[in-house]
């Protein structure tokens, strides 16, 4: 049994302390935020999140998936609205499949409840890591008054998000590698209120999407019958943040470019200029841990762009991975380094997949010939499901190692081009004899 110090009781955290309480460990979790369940505070990111089957595996192992899935919308596919209005259905998998709308704030709650439950889990909260002497395992917070304390266990886990303190002071440490990098684009979330009769003003079960080129607007049902939207814009440039800084400016750029969404954004013009801009960055790390000392896990190890919707999911399957590890392992060192080297390259792939599905939400779905290379590959994977599993599908609707789901979806990539060349693929690919050539070229 060791005692175990947690920074951050965000969403991998909770999770993490769970984990590791369940195993009998001393868990003390520091959080820099006040008591969401007792105070309203603004979750500071995205209020409600895509739970895919990662993240389901994540809770599952913990036991609450059942009672989160009471609270989740299942979105079964992307809604594409044109600039007409004019909307396209374009499902995710195969039928029945579908990744879920959460509140983050109520998965986060329901966490922490959990984590205080095991085994004395204490969370303390107002209380922010300001220095961490890794040989020692002791932290060092600061409450909302300036006062510190320090606290010394037999290991530390950094799960405080992209801008981790424990990252911070690993950052010190020989051969630490570190990169962030900035997107030029920020994002902004908008609203769209329930309908008068409490239901929803679009359709509830998917994800909707406004791509335009070079910027989009998306948005995710909550429970309450609102959508949140986030508006993924560039700060500078014609068309930005910058640019767009009159009320007059935006209300003609929304009105021309997201016209059925205006129509039932009533707060449009308060929410754009009073909701924050924030921005999207890339942050890599390597190694992870510090002897047998500490480890991050989650955004801390790895924030990556939203475009996926597997931040979270992957943070998650941090956990799971790291479960699994400490059933085979008990020296900490090596359950570190075990977990590490799993975990980097897999963490590196989902990085980059999540940056190239950018480009497909806000340009390529809206694009004929993609939308028809989508629809061979679903009958692919019907008629050949051992054969030929889409790279979307791997990614969201199975645990293949994001490494593996990237190098496959490299190689789809180059069959794909090959088939989307058969003369008149687009009248042929439905028939018996034009499917027959497209699987020959695709499987061989
Ligand atoms: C716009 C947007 C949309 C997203 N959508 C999705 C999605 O659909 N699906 C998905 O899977 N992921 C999504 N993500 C990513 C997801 O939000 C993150 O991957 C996830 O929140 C990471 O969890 P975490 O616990 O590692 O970090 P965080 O959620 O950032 O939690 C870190 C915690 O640590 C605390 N903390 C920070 N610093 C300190 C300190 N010094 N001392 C003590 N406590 C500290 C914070 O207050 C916080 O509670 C999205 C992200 C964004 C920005």
């Amino acid at each position: 049994m060791k005692n175990i110090t947690v920074i951050g009781a965000g969403l991998v955290g909770s999770l993490l302390s769970i984990y590791l309480a369940k195993r009998g460990h001393k868990v003390q979790i520091f959080e820099r935020r006040p008591d969401m369940r007792k105070e309203k505070i603004i979750a500071g990111r995205s209020i409600n999140l895509a739970l895919s089957d990662r993240g389901w595996k994540g809770l599952e192992g913990v036991g609450i998936a059942d009672e989160i899935r009471k609270i989740a919308i299942p979105m079964h596919g992307r809604m594409i609205h044109d600039i007409e209005g004019k909307t396209n259905f374009q499902p995710y998998g195969k039928e029945g499949q579908a990744i879920y709308s959460v509140s983050r704030g109520d998965l986060n709650k329901r966490l922490m409840d959990l984590a205080e439950q095991q085994n004395g889990t204490q969370i303390f909260f107002n209380q922010r890591c300001v220095d961490v002497d890794l040989e020692k395992a002791t932290a060092t917070f600061a409450d909302e008054n300036g006062n510190t304390t320090k606290n010394t266990s037999d290991m530390i886990f950094g799960t405080d998000g992209a801008y981790s303190e424990l990252r911070h002071r690993m950052m010190f440490t020989d051969r630490f590698d570190y990169s962030q990098d900035y997107l030029k684009e920020g994002y902004k979330e908008l609203n769209i209120p329930p309908a008068e009769n409490g239901g929803w003003r679009m359709e509830k079960n998917a994800l909707h999407i406004w791509p335009r080129g070079k910027f989009m607007l998306i948005a995710l049902p909550n429970f309450d019958g609102s959508f949140t939207c986030t508006l993924f814009f560039p700060f500078e440039g014609e068309y930005s943040f910058s640019s767009l800084d009159t009320k007059e400016k935006m209300l003609s750029f929304f009105n021309k470019t997201f016209p059925d969404a205006v129509e039932l954004m009533p707060t449009l013009e308060h929410d754009y200029f009073h909701n924050p801009t924030s921005s999207l960055a890339i942050m890599r790390c390597f190694p992870w841990s510090y002897k047998d000392k500490a480890m991050l896990l989650g955004d801390a190890a790895h924030a990556i762009v939203p475009f996926y919707g597997q931040g979270m999911n992957c943070g998650f399957e941090d956990c799971t991975v790291l479960q699994q590890i400490m059933e085979q392992e008990s020296d900490w060192e090596t359950i570190f380094k075990k977990a590490e080297s799993s975990r980097k390259p897999n963490s590196d792939a989902i990085a980059e997949l999540a940056l190239q599905n950018f480009i497909e939400m806000r340009d390529l779905v809206s694009d004929e010939k993609f939308v028809l290379r989508k629809k061979i590959e679903a009958k692919l994977s019907a008629e050949f499901p051992y054969k030929w599993l889409p790279l979307y599908s791997m990614v969201t609707f199975s645990d293949i190692p994001y490494s593996t789901a990237w190098n496959e979806g490299k190689r789809q990539d180059t069959v794909m081009q090959k088939v989307m060349e058969i003369p008149e693929i687009e009248k042929i690919w439905n028939t018996e004899e034009g499917f027959k050539q497209i699987a020959k070229t695709a499987l061989g």
